[in-house]
């Protein structure tokens, strides 16, 4: 039996693991899901184009959306605002397709409270695998390098705790295979005849 309503599927992870290099290698192959194009107040980078890579917005025009409730999150991330469309995101749900939404770890916090059954996923890259490692097997580690290492890395580290999922950053290829493979898991949790 076909789901009544799509699956709303969330990448996040700490700043610079990759999550846009994944989102774009995932939506290169073939995949039912639909990608929801965030609003920013950021200059469109060379090549990017309005309403493919963003809905690029003036501030006072990104305000409005806020004041009008027209976002389902938004954050200020390096001077500029990002948020996810709330309607496209409840229609295409809505007509039974799944939505996936790439954004950074304070917006995917505030879309676990509106939509607490979405499937929350949260990239990491191999190194900071390696430093959760450590947290557990040397709980006791005094040099100061590595404390600071561990301490900069706890806030991301309790983050995780908040996903259903974690997925490395090891290889694109296999981040993206992983991610297929929780798309297709929740189809099957949610399966019924
Ligand atoms: P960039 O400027 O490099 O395209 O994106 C900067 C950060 O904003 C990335 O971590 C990206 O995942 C995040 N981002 C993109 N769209 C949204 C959104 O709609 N909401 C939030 N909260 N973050 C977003």
């Amino acid at each position: 039996m076909i789901d009544e309503k799509g699956i709303l599927f969330i990448l996040s992870g700490p700043s610079g693991v990759g999550k846009g290099t994944v989102r774009k290698a995932l939506f290169e192959q073939s995949t039912e899901l639909r990608y929801s194009i965030s609003m920013t107040t950021r200059d469109p980078r060379e090549g990017e184009v309005d309403g493919i890579d963003y809905f690029f917005k003036s501030r006072a025009e990104f305000e409005k959306l806020i004041n009008d409730r027209q976002l389902i999150e938004h954050a200020e991330y390096v001077g500029n605002y990002y948020g996810t469309p709330k309607q496209y995101v409840e229609q295409t749900l809505n007509e039974g397709n799944d939505v996936f939404l790439e954004i950074e770890v304070q917006g995917a916090l505030k879309v676990r409270e509106n939509f607490p059954q979405g499937v929350f996923i949260f990239l990491i890259p191999p190194s900071l695998e390696e430093l959760k490692d450590r947290i557990v097997s040397r709980g006791t580690e005094t040099e100061d390098k590595v404390r600071n290492r561990l301490l900069a890395a706890k806030e991301e580290i309790d983050m995780m705790d908040a996903y259903d999922y974690v997925v490395v950053n090891d290889q694109v290829d296999h981040a993206v295979d992983k991610i297929q493979s929780i798309v297709a898991s929740e189809h099957c949790k949610r399966e019924r005849v």
